[in-house]
């Protein structure tokens, strides 16, 4: 379901250029949890944004459901995070104009997947069918990461990326949270990629995977 091979980034600074990843491979199959660790700036996020294809490597190869992301211009790779990606980050990342259940349907709409079915059956695993049309602004924190969570999962994706998608909630809320995202990503096949500093939200994935001075030990 994705791929890297020998993934190399660097950032250019005024120090002049700073690798962040040297020589990482890793793969990740079809339906397969897989936590990515490792301290702040050890470039967890980076790896996340070229999984997603938001930036490219400069050495090199990832690839996303068969395909290449390097080989895809910027048209594709938006495609493909639309039909085939997930995408949840620590921020919420809503459409503050929409209510819950077009925040929801809008995402299916974008991939071409519009199921009423689907929908309506998230709403309710997300604890949000009483509050369909209310505004993101009207929700409390834990049930605006829910709603990013569904709306991520809303077209049915066969990969979830989730950068610290329970990074801002408090404890508790952050273990219903992630008991959730965990519960919707088994039940619809989808493969996950989530990046955490947390041992206690990694132990429930299937493996995990510590990137140290940018390279996955
Ligand atoms: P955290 O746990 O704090 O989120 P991270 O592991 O996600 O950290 P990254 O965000 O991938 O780390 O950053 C890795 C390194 O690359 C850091 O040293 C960061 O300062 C640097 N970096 C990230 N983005 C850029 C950029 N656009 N330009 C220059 N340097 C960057
Ligand atoms: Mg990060």
């Amino acid at each position: 379901m994705l791929e890297l091979r020998q993934v190399h980034k660097a950032y250019a600074t005024p120090q002049g250029p700073l690798t962040v990843l040297a020589s990482v491979d890793l793969s990740l199959a079809a339906g397969e949890s897989l936590a990515l660790m490792g301290e702040s700036g050890s470039g967890k996020s980076t790896l996340l944004h070229l999984a997603a294809g938001l930036d490219l490597p400069d050495r090199g190869e990832v690839r996303v459901a068969g395909r290449t992301i390097s080989s895809l211009g910027e048209a594709g790779r938006a495609r493909l995070r639309r039909e085939t990606l997930g995408l949840v980050f620590q921020q919420f990342h809503l459409v503050p104009s929409l209510s819950v259940l077009d925040n929801l349907r809008l995402q299916a709409r974008l991939a071409g997947r519009e199921r009423p079915d689907w929908t309506a059956e998230l709403l309710e695993r997300l604890g949000l069918a009483g509050l369909a049309r209310r505004y993101p602004e009207q929700l409390s924190g834990g049930q605006q990461q829910r709603l990013a969570i569904g709306r991520a999962l809303a077209p049915r994706p066969a990969l979830l990326l989730a950068d610290e998608p329970t990074g801002n909630l408090d404890e508790g809320t952050a273990d219903e949270v992630l008991e959730l995202l965990l519960a919707l990503v088994r039940d619809t096949d989808c493969a996950l990629l989530m990046v955490t500093h947390s041992p206690r939200v990694a132990a429930p994935l299937d493996r995990r995977l510590h990137l140290t001075h940018g390279r996955i030990d």
